[in-house]
């Protein structure tokens, strides 16, 4: 792994070099971020979590016709993907008023939504990722409208079913992130769903205890992070029943052990 070429290095996950041109291998790391990179930590074991969660839902994604970057997942902590110019918008779909949006607008958290709301927010660290409207991705041609209009139908339909897949176990799906990246073919190009899908970009409710079962964990210091993600994974028959801690690395488990 060390000898491979690093192409990009994230909060959260490391590009490499694929094996063949046009792919990339994600690697998802435990470093968890907020608020910007001013909060850093680690939760043990979300890396090889996500790397699943992520894999399970996007292959969900294309077997309902959305084209994503996922090819496949090479190991516990790797997928291999399609190498793709990643448009710099944030795409947060809302159901459930939690969040920036509760700050922003004076909305109690929990709140359902009348609509589902589509935010674009400006991919830029050093900006602070700004919240922007249509105009300005078209004033500063950060995509097409066309793209937009893809962009737009995809986090729909995303959503509608990623609503239902949470629902059926007990999950509300309050909010959540998506990135899209561009592909060539020829002097044509088309949107794909690129980056991950997992708890580190939704907000995923209980729906009987409305416990947070996603990044609001790490983001609010309300502890057991990895038995939140764990959760989730086992909830969609991603970790066999009563193997709780096969996920988590030796030291986690000694902990939790007592040992
Ligand atoms: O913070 P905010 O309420 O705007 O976040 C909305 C949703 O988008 C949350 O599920 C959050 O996890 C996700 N998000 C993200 N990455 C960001 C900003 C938000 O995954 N940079």
């Amino acid at each position: 792994m060390s000898r491979r070429r690093q192409i990009y290095e994230g909060k959260a996950k490391i590009l490499y070099e694929g094996p063949e041109p046009g792919t990339l291998i994600q690697y998802f790391k435990d470093d968890a971020t907020a608020f910007n990179a001013q909060k850093k930590g680690t939760i043990s074991g979300k890396g090889v979590l996500n790397n699943r969660i992520s894999e399970h839902i996007f292959t969900l994604l294309g077997q309902i016709g959305i084209p994503t970057h996922f090819i496949r997942r090479l190991n516990m902590r790797e997928q291999l993907i399609r190498q793709c110019e990643i448009v710099p918008i944030e795409v947060v779909v809302r159901n459930v008023a939690a969040g920036s949006i509760s700050k922003r607008l004076g909305i109690e958290e929990g709140t359902q939504l009348p609509r589902t709301i589509i935010e674009y927010y400006y991919k830029d660290d050093a900006l602070g990722d700004p919240m922007i409207a249509d105009e300005h991705i078209a004033c500063f041609g950060w995509a097409s409208q066309e793209e937009m209009n893809d962009i737009a139908d995809m986090a729909v339909r995303i959503n509608d079913f990623m609503a239902g897949l949470f629902a059926g176990i007990g999950i509300r799906l309050v909010d959540f992130k998506l990135e899209f990246g561009r592909i060539w073919e020829n002097d044509y190009s088309r949107i794909i769903l690129a980056d991950e899908i997992s708890p580190d970009g939704c907000r995923l409710w209980d729906m009987t205890t409305n416990e947070k079962l996603d990044k609001d964990r790490f983001r609010r210091d309300l502890g057991g992070e990895a038995e939140a993600y764990q959760d989730v994974a086992r909830r969609l028959g991603l970790l066999p029943e009563g193997d709780a801690n096969s996920v988590l690395d030796l030291e986690t488990h000694r902990k939790k052990r007592g040992k």
